[in-house]
């Protein structure tokens, strides 16, 4: 950026054309004349007292020698003409003196006339071509040609070299402005800039404002207004009026001008102000810059300005540029709040400002949102992010950011006496208004300190997710507070992702089975495939890398391994005349949403003639519900070449049974809490009876899981289960185990 500031050391220098400007509207020509002969200079007077030139009177000075008029001249260089004599202290003094006042003094608008009393003592052009001189002219030829008619040619002469002054040092200021302007970044500051640079133009005080009519790309919200056009910058006794809507303005008239400006879309000139339009095309956005000038400008001047409002508008369209590419960059694009990037440059800004000690991030993550989503369309979701994302901002000062992470995870920012876990849970307290109606919304709530100086913010974010999805596994509705153990945890994550990627491409992951029985006829009806991960610290369980896998794409890889080994085990059982039994597996919700991993499925299973009425597929309530009407298709597309399907871990999601029914499902799994409190909990108990009687209404059958005791299985049958697994009857085996055990199984029970 450029920091130097242009008219620091012009100040000096710039007087002779600006204050001309400033004073454009001065009231007399001076002119000075340089002779020592007082009885001429008494001539000179009396000729000149009631001359006017170019409408204005011309006010005389006198000295009588070169001494004294170069002391003059070095004080003051606003003489429009010098008439010198040529011969004063010496022969050629006036020669000398013009010479000493262009050369040393390097003054050059104003006009020398050359008085002599003979004629022939200096050649005559190349005297006036050396010195610049506007006339040469004998004494006694003065009168005769007219002082007034030779100072009105010097005059009108000085005029002109004045007005070029001025514009080259308003261009030259213009230039150097604008290379100021351009490097500039901050709408505020750049505004701030150009009333600064004006003010410097014209020589006026600096008094103004800059207003921009409000986009979509450039929203900049004045007390939470956002309607019409806003000051982003103001000076002088205007200053107090910054960030206000136009209509807040407390002048009428400035009000009314610069509304003007903007509507008409043309610069406004008066005799007080004037109000430069700066277009969309060079700005990308509409500004009104708002001078007061308290005088009429001179069309120089105006010039000047344009010429000015060409350069500052590139100025503001870099600016406006800059904010448009940082709302794409820090904006989120459905809220209009800041994003994950905005977040993490926030939290370095509270680094480096030295505000992070007593400054914490609160993450949440609302429950239920994909299902909700999935339920009522993504148009509610976004409602229930809006209505989420206005409480919070309602809440929270500006002082503290609310940002959007991800998905459902948004993100508060600032000081601990105004952001904590606590304050933002109780916003969740009342329901939200979505779609003209009141619901009820609940979340998962992490906090996490800014003061742990080693974490990028990065890291810091990183961490707080960690500690966020510990809060969602402990349930609905849960806290869980950051701490180094969350990091481990995220370590371990990272180090199992990695040994898990090893053992899917070393085929190290086993499948083993484990038997369904009939409860009405007591036979094996089959078995659920259920993945292990043997280690050398024995088997890893699937709650603790299946989830894992789904945040990455290991999940399908996962898939292939059990598709594989599940067709093995049918052909097997073919073999062995077991080619009754009916094999389930698993579907976790991103195979299911992914576009072919069902079509694979069926491929392979059809390519190894594998009979499809022998295969089910076991898909969770919550991951139907997730995309509700892909799933509908995948599953409909593996009844229609024969496959089964099972609703598994039944009455644990938020799902509703309507949207259930119209799955095509042929089983209904009553997940194991239910089984494991049947003995205990009434509402159990109830839980179980609803299941059965549901699906049997609509035609489904019904597969107990978990079940341990004989008083489970007694209870289930007398209320109309048909099968049932658990470890009363075995544990997950592998293949070899689970034909044998199925012998066995067979015998004993005959
Ligand atoms: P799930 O589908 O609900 O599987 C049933 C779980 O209950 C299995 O745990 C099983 O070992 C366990 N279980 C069976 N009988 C009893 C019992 O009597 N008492 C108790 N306490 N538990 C019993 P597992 O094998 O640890 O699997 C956990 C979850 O991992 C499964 O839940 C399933 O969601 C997932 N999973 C397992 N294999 C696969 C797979 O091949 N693919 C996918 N996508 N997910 C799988
Ligand atoms: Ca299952
Ligand atoms: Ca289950």
């Amino acid at each position: 950026m450029n920091q130097f500031k242009p008219w620091d050391n012009s100040e000096k220098n710039d007087s002779d054309a600006g204050n001309w400007l400033a004073t454009e509207e001065f009231t007399h020509w001076r002119v000075l004349s340089v002779d020592d002969d007082s009885d001429f200079q008494d001539s000179i007077q009396f000729a000149l007292m009631d001359a006017e030139v170019l409408g204005k009177p011309i006010h005389l000075e006198r000295v009588g020698s070169f001494a004294e008029a170069s002391t003059l001249l070095a004080k003051r260089n606003d003489f429009a003409v010098v008439l010198v004599d040529v011969v004063m202290e010496t022969e050629d003094a006036g020669l000398r003196l013009i010479n000493a006042v262009r050369d040393i003094l390097g003054v050059t608008e104003t006009r020398f006339i050359l008085l002599t009393g003979q004629p022939g003592r200096a050649p005559i052009d190349r005297v006036m071509q050396e010195y610049d001189l506007s006339d040469y002219c004998l004494k006694s030829d003065l009168m005769h040609r007219g002082l007034v008619n030779i100072l009105t040619g010097a005059i009108r002469n000085y005029h002109n070299l004045m007005t070029l002054a001025v514009a080259r040092k308003g261009l030259q200021l213009i230039i150097e402005s604008s290379s100021r302007l351009q490097g500039m970044r901050k709408l505020q500051d750049i505004a701030i800039a150009t009333l600064e640079e004006i003010a410097k133009l014209i020589h006026v005080p600096n008094e103004g404002l800059v207003c921009v009519k409000q986009t979509k790309d450039l929203s900049i919200a004045a007390n939470g207004q956002s309607r019409g056009p806003i000051t982003i910058g103001a000076c002088g006794r205007l200053s107090g009026f910054v960030n206000k809507t136009v209509y807040e303005l407390p002048v009428e008239p400035i009000k009314e001008a610069v509304l003007q400006s903007i509507e008409q879309r043309r610069n406004i000139s008066s005799d007080e102000f004037q109000v430069l339009y700066f277009p969309e095309s060079a700005s990308l956005a509409e500004f009104a810059v708002y001078v007061e000038t308290k005088r009429q400008l001179s069309d120089t001047e105006k010039g000047l300005l344009q010429v000015f409002a060409a350069n500052a508008s590139k100025g503001f369209g870099n600016v406006a540029l800059v904010s448009k590419l940082d709302k794409v960059a820090y904006e989120d694009e459905l809220l209009h709040i800041p994003n994950r990037s905005a977040l993490l440059r926030e939290i370095g800004l509270y680094r480096k400002l030295g505000n992070a000690r007593h400054s914490q991030l609160v993450l949440l993550d609302l429950d239920g949102f994909s299902v909700l989503n999935n339920l009522f369309g993504s148009g509610f979701g976004n409602q229930v992010l809006e209505a989420v994302a206005k409480r919070l901002l309602k809440h929270f000062s500006p002082y503290n950011m609310v940002a959007r992470l991800q998905s459902d995870v948004f993100a508060i920012v600032g000081s601990n006496d105004d952001v904590s876990v606590g304050k933002v849970r109780a916003l969740f307290k009342d329901n939200f208004e979505i779609d003209q109606s009141f619901h009820h919304l609940g979340a998962c709530f992490t906090e996490i300190s800014l003061s742990n100086s080693s974490y990028s913010p990065a890291d810091l974010v990183r961490a707080g997710l960690a500690a966020l999805r510990c809060a969602k596994m402990m349930g609905p509705n849960s806290v869980f507070d950051y701490s180094p153990e969350v990091e481990r945890l995220a370590v371990k994550r990272y180090e199992t992702l990695s040994a898990l990627e090893n053992a899917i491409s070393h085929d190290q992951l086993e499948v083993h089975f484990q038997p369904v029985v009939s409860l009405d006829t007591g036979e094996i009806y089959g078995a659920e495939a259920l993945i292990r991960w043997p280690t050398d610290e024995g088997y890893i369980p699937p709650d603790e890398f299946i989830p894992l896998a789904e945040e990455s794409s290991h999940i399908h890889g996962i898939g292939e391994r059990v598709t594989h080994r599940v067709v093995q085990a049918l052909c097997q059982l073919k073999a062995l005349k077991l080619d009754h039994f009916v094999v389930s597996i698993n579907l976790s919700a991103r195979q299911l949403e992914s576009a072919n991993a069902v079509e694979t499925l069926i491929e392979v299973m059809q390519a190894s003639k594998v009979d499809m009425r022998r295969v089910a597929l076991e898909v969770t309530e919550t991951s139907v519900m997730k995309s509700f009407s892909k799933a509908k298709t995948v599953l409909s597309q593996f009844r229609e070449v024969g496959g089964l399907v099972s609703i598994d871990d039944f009455g644990t999601g938020l799902s509703s049974l309507a949207y259930l029914f119209e799955l095509p499902a042929d089983h209904l799994k009553i997940d194991r809490m239910f089984v494991r409190d049947l003995e205990t909990s009434q509402q159990s108990r109830a839980m179980a009876q609803v299941i059965i009687e549901l699906a049997r209404r609509v035609g489904m059958t019904v597969v107990a899981e978990g079940v341990e005791t004989v008083s489970q299985i007694e209870w289930l049958k007398a209320h109309g289960c048909q099968y049932a697994q658990g470890w009363y009857y075995a544990k997950a085996m592998p293949l070899d185990e689970f034909v044998e055990w199925s012998k066995r199984f067979q015998k004993s029970e005959s």
